[in-house]
């Protein structure tokens, strides 16, 4: 089994790529992955961004979040608790990446589920649901986010309606790849509703 320091390198690792990748700007998303055969998830520290966040600055938490190693005492990040929920709720998910891409924070304010204009989306993502709109960190937001699973128990993202996406996937390898996807699906959508209508 591979120990803890080799999830903290690879949680640094996704955040730093999906910073890179411009997933997220500023301090804002945060990815977690859980410990296989544990009831323990590691998860990005409040106020440092994703594109800078060093692997000992990670923290592990329990199921329940109390804080079981935080090498510098940082804060894990404010959403850490629907983070822990969507764990809770489905076995299946090993990691969480939550972040602000444009394009389908864009799409989010809709308030309808991500159309889905490629054979890749359609196939990978199946259905992207929007949920509501609450405040960050706040106990509204995360029971919005448990409602949202509840009600889609077998997606791989969520739109978060004025805020971004929650992107759910086997390990951080996938669950970024799905965060990607949702973007680039976006993207390829507006520029789709961009194109006047004419014959070629
Ligand atoms: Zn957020």
């Amino acid at each position: 089994m591979k120990d803890i320091d080799f999830y903290r390198k690879e949680l640094s690792e996704f955040s730093k790529r999906a910073f890179n990748r411009g997933l997220v700007g500023g301090t804002g998303g945060n990815l977690s992955v859980r410990i296989p055969e544990t009831d323990t998830v590691l998860v990005t520290p409040t106020a440092i961004s994703l594109g800078d966040v060093q692997p000992e600055e990670n923290i592990l938490v329990n199921l329940h979040g109390e804080v079981l190693d935080s090498p510098l005492g940082l804060k894990g990040s404010k959403e850490t608790g629907f983070h822990l929920a969507a764990y809770q709720l489905r076995a299946d998910i090993g990691a969480i990446a939550h972040v602000h891409p444009p394009y389908s924070t864009a799409f989010s304010n809709k308030g309808k589920p991500l159309p889905l204009v490629t054979v890749s989306a359609r196939v990978n993502l199946k259905h992207v649901p929007c949920i509501e709109c609450f405040l960050p960190g706040s106990a509204e937001l995360r029971n919005c986010v448990i409602e949202g699973i509840r009600s889609n128990p077998e997606v791989p993202c969520i739109l978060m309606k004025e805020h971004g996406i929650l992107a759910m996937g086997r390990d951080l390898k996938h669950a970024f790849y799905i965060a990607d996807l949702t973007e680039d699906t976006a993207k390829i959508a507006y520029i789709e509703a961009t194109i006047p209508t004419v014959s070629y």
